[in-house]
């Protein structure tokens, strides 16, 4: 296959850069991934390269194995490669540095709910009792210190308030280290931290990578610009790609502002546009485009494409969510005459909004998955699971020890925690190895024999870490009696999960020749079920607009746009609505070849009732792009108004029978125009009903 074949002159140019920075900055669906696996490929096979002196940076674990997978035929293997997400690969660096750090090699990786409880331990032993400290506001706090990689002792307190959360960084830091764990935040930056602090270290990586790429550039955070940075060696291939318009995660760290950096830390950094669109169909980009343009903080870009103009976009206000939800269903088994419902995607603004959907998908007998909300791997049987498999990899994790030691019930309760935690504080010890000093001392007595059994259980496990994971898995659930356990309880989902779980295993095993359970763990804390997604299983797909990044449907449903949801209020609050629309943009493009836009008038949110106008987004569609589809024939009828061809834009001259001719000024809402009318001066106009007419 030649690596070139099919590209424009311009994604070309980006395959074929030389050497030094570059930065291909374009619009939706020009072809940025695409251009980004055939650099690798091209940079392996025609420049030699050995692959894993390539580290590429995708935005999703689904990403990276699509792109191993693109790449696989064209190289003979993609093993060696460093492909993953910066926390995969923030997590490789760790395991194989971890001795440099001070780091247990089969350290934990905490996720956010673990982080959460943790926290809450360290307020509750510091007596922290403050309303306007919480668990959540001190997690932010810490995220956000760690997205700009800053540690505790970079901090001046700015007050009494700061003092504190502050004091609580520096508690939870060291209740990470006391449970040989990390979280999110420090995949990033502990290999920050050593490579600045172990020359030698950094200078053997930037030796390695004689390649940097990195996706969806505009969402990468300080910390994770600086980690890239470093690790850049004096020949300075940075290769990114990025869209400005598409920046989606400035309220978790994310800095667009890294692409004008970029242009300041680089003065010889090269910079490429791509300007066709290859994904949707003329009138979804151009109803797109008239959205993103009422942005002002936007380098703005031309975007445009040659499939044709396609269908106008839907948009259809209905009077309930459920009556949304009954549309979108009855639309779906309109359209699924002529396709297969994996061609579908539904989009919301937060996850809470699915449950209207999936009664209706149910309701419509329509197979349907949803993507984000409660994940797979969050389920309390499964997280069980996963806690035995950290307990018996690392001892010190006394978080996941406390989750598992009396599940299923071994007699151990509160007072022996209590006998446990006292010789923990008092010898300094983990809770693992408190007990094992307990039982040394006999300060257990007659409840020993539960907290003897769970050692000796997890002991033996111990022994068995050469399995394969699947093996390890039913061992595991042998051992401990917790498949026994919900089959007794007649607990039939928790078992389906179960067992779920195990295939999900034997699957990794095959992806992962001669890989163990500790591989799998690793791949278990950084997956998200995006990345378990495989379109085209004949399933409708549901999630939320963020998770859509860099997906791609034919036909796009985005519900729920109403002010307050789509923007959100809380956005609006605080003057964050460019991030929204941004994100409406990333939504629509999403589309290949139909879309849908929707909202309610009425929505139960929090239980009460809603009066709910539409949103800014769909006001600033341009109207010559939508047909409205109207509700006025009943609940189960409905027809498509032929809004497209009445419609008016700011400038159409027109003419009234009573006002005579004038030139549209503006529009107010969807339906209200502001015109000038040559004789009767301004007026403002609902249409329909008023009698206009567009002239000339
Ligand atoms: P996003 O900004 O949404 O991440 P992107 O710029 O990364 O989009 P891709 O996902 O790489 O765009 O490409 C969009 C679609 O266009 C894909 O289906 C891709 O295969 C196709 N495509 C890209 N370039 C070409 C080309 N030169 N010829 C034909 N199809 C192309
Ligand atoms: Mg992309």
């Amino acid at each position: 296959m030649d690596l070139l074949e099919g590209l424009n002159p311009a994604q070309r140019e980006a395959v074929l850069h030389p050497s030094g920075p570059l930065l291909v900055l374009a619009g939706a669906g020009s072809g940025k991934t695409l251009v980004l696996t055939r650099r690798v490929a091209y940079l392996v096979k025609e420049r030699g390269v050995p692959p894993s002196s390539i580290l590429a940076i995708t935005f999703t674990n689904k990403a990276a194995g699509e792109m191993k997978e693109r790449i696989r035929p064209i190289l003979s293997g993609a093993d060696g490669l460093w492909i993953g997400t910066f926390h995969s690969i923030g997590l490789r660096i760790l395991r194989m540095e971890s001795n440099a750090l001070g780091l247990k090699r089969d350290f934990s990786i905490y996720d956010e709910r673990e982080r959460l409880s943790l926290i809450r331990e360290c307020m509750r032993r510091e007596g922290i009792e403050d309303e306007l400290i919480t668990p959540e506001r001190v997690a932010s706090y810490i995220e956000a210190m760690k997205n700009d990689a800053i540690a505790p002792e970079d901090v001046e307190p700015s007050g009494h308030l700061e003092e504190r959360l502050l004091s609580l960084y520096r508690v939870y830091e060291d209740a990470l280290r006391k449970n040989s764990a990390v979280d999110f935040g420090n995949l990033i930056l502990l290999p920050l931290r050593l490579f600045r602090e172990n020359p030698a270290i950094l200078s053997r990586y930037r030796e390695l990578f004689q390649h940097v790429l990195v996706d969806e550039f505009q969402d990468t955070n300080l910390a994770q610009y600086q980690l890239i940075r470093l690790l850049l060696n004096g020949e300075r291939n940075l290769w990114v790609v990025g869209d400005d318009d598409q920046s989606i995660y400035g309220w978790r760290g994310a800095r667009v502002r890294n692409i004008l950096d970029l242009e300041r830390d680089f003065p010889d950094l090269r910079v490429i546009r791509l300007e066709e669109n290859y994904r949707s169909t003329g009138t979804i980009l151009g109803a797109a485009n008239s959205v993103i343009r009422n942005n002002t903080m936007r380098r703005g870009k031309t975007l445009w494409t040659r499939q044709g103009e396609g269908e106008k976009v839907t948009l259809a206000i209905l009077e309930s969510e459920e009556e949304e939800a009954n549309w979108v269903g009855r639309t779906i088994l309109d359209l699924s005459k002529e396709r297969d419902l994996g061609e579908f995607a539904i989009f919301y603004r937060t996850n809470a909004q699915s449950r209207v959907l999936e009664e209706a998908l149910l309701r419509s007998g329509i197979p349907y998955e949803i993507l984000g909300g409660t994940r797979f791997y969050e389920r309390a049987e499964i997280k069980d699971i996963i806690a035995y498999l950290r307990v018996i990899l690392n001892p010190e994790d006394s978080q996941s020890l406390l989750r598992v030691i009396n599940q299923p019930p071994r007699g151990i309760g509160r007072r022996t925690i209590e006998l446990t935690r006292a010789i923990a504080e008092r010898d300094s010890l983990s809770l693992f190895d408190a007990i094992l000093k307990g039982m040394e001392e006999g300060v257990f007595r007659g409840r020993g024999e539960g907290v003897r059994l769970f050692v000796g259980q997890i002991s033996q496990l111990q022994g068995l870490l050469c399995l394969p994971p699947f093996d390890f898995l039913e061992r595991l659930l042998h051992v401990t009696g917790l498949l026994a356990m919900w089959e007794d309880k007649g607990e039939e989902g928790r078992v389906e999960n179960i067992k779920e779980f195990l295939s999900a295993a034997k699957e990794f095993e095959e992806d992962n020749p001669g890989s163990d359970i500790r591989d799998f763990l690793d791949h278990l804390s950084l997956v998200s079920d995006i990345d378990s997604y495989d379109q085209g299983r004949g399933k409708v797909a549901l999630m939320t607009i963020h998770s859509a990044k860099g997906l791609e449907f034919p036909v796009v449903f985005m519900t729920g746009m109403e002010e307050g949801l789509f923007p959100h209020g809380k956005a609006v609050a605080e003057g964050d609505v460019e991030e929204e629309r941004r994100l409406c943009y990333v939504g629509m493009t999403r589309a290949k070849e139909r879309l849908f836009l929707s909202a309610a008038r009425r929505r139960r949110i929090f239980g009460k009732i809603m009066e709910q106008r539409p949103s800014r987004f769909l006001d600033e569609v341009d109207r010559h792009y939508l047909r409205l589809y109207r509700v006025d024939a009943g609940p189960e009828g409905g027809s498509f108004g032929p809004v497209d061809d009445r419609a008016f834009s700011t400038g159409d001259l027109v003419e009234h029978p009573a006002f005579g001719r004038g030139k549209v000024l503006g529009m107010k809402g969807r339906d209200v125009l502001i015109v000038s009318f040559h004789g009767a001066g301004l007026k403002k106009l609902k249409v329909p009903p008023a009698p206009l007419k567009k002239v000339g």
